[in-house]
C-alpha cells in the first residue's frame, strides 16, 4: 500500500458522493486533503469523468504543485486556488470545490448569504460572502478568492460558478457544503414568498462566530504542534 493511499480513498469517496448527491455534474468540481504534517496534497485530477473512477486517478502534488507521486495525470485545474486557501488558512485540512444549485443561484445573482440557522453558522460563519468573478482555473479567479479568505468563514460563493468550502478534515468541508446547500435553498425559498426574512439575532451571530474562530484556532495550533514533531 502507498504512503497517500488512504487519503486517495478518502478524496475519491468524496467526490464520488458528491457526483451521487448532485453537488457536481461530469468532471465539474474537485476535493483536497492536507497530508498531515506535511506540504502536500492529495487532489482530483482535471477533467476525468468521475464515474468509475480509481484511487490511481488521484493526485498527489507539493505546494508548489510538483507531482510527489506521477500517475500522468494533470491535478484539478484549480489546486492554485486549494492551495492557496491551505497556504492562508492553516485551520484548513480540505477543500471543496461544488457547482451546487442553491448556492450557484446566489452566486449568479451575487448575493451573499447571510445567518439564518444556528447549527449552518456555527459550523461555515455568519456571512457567505460571494468572490468576484474570475474564469476557472485562472490566475485571477485564484487571486479573488485568496482575497476573501481572511473573513474566517469556511463557505464562499465562486460569482457565475459555484462554491468552494472548507474544514479541518475532508468529512468537516463536506459537511459545510451541504450546510451551505441548506441554508442556500430555505434562502431562496424563503425570498420568493416576498415577506421579511428574518436572521439570527447579532448577539448569537457574534457568540457563534466566537465559537467557530476558537475551534479554528485550536485546529491551527494543533496543526503547527504536529509540523515541529
Ligand atoms: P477540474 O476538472 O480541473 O477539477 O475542473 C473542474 C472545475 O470545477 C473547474 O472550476
Ligand atoms: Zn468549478
Amino acid at each position: 500500500m502507498g504512503k497517500y493511499d488512504s487519503y486517495k480513498k478518502q478524496v475519491l469517496e468524496c467526490i464520488t458522493g458528491l457526483v451521487r448527491d448532485g453537488f457536481v455534474q461530469g468532471t465539474g468540481g474537485n476535493v483536497s486533503m492536507l497530508a498531515e504534517g506535511e506540504d502536500v496534497i492529495i487532489v482530483t485530477p482535471s477533467q476525468r469523468e468521475y464515474d468509475g473512477m480509481t484511487v490511481d486517478e488521484i493526485c498527489v502534488v507539493d505546494f508548489d504543485l510538483k507531482p510527489v507521486e506521477d500517475n500522468g495525470l494533470k491535478p484539478s485545474m484549480e489546486t492554485g486556488m486549494h492551495l492557496s486557501v491551505y497556504r492562508n488558512r492553516k485551520d484548513a485540512g480540505a477543500v471543496v470545490h461544488t457547482h451546487q444549485i442553491f448556492a450557484s443561484i446566489f452566486s449568479v445573482i451575487n448575493t451573499p448569504i447571510p445567518a439564518l440557522f444556528d447549527e449552518v453558522t456555527n459550523s461555515i460563519g455568519a456571512f457567505v460572502d460571494v468572490v468576484p468573478y474570475g474564469l476557472s482555473g485562472s490566475p485571477q479567479l485564484l487571486e479573488n478568492v485568496t482575497s476573501k479568505l481572511g473573513n474566517g468563514a469556511n463557505c464562499y460563493l465562486l460569482q457565475n460558478h459555484g462554491a468552494i468550502a472548507l474544514g479541518a478534515s475532508l468529512a468537516q468541508a463536506r459537511r459545510n457544503a451541504e450546510l451551505l446547500e441548506k441554508a442556500a435553498e430555505v434562502y431562496y425559498y424563503a425570498l420568493s414568498t416576498g415577506r421579511e426574512v428574518t436572521l439570527l439575532p447579532q448577539n448569537i451571530q457574534d457568540l457563534l462566530v466566537k465559537i467557530l474562530s476558537g475551534k479554528q484556532e485550536a485546529e491551527r495550533k494543533r496543526r503547527e504542534e504536529m509540523k515541529k514533531k
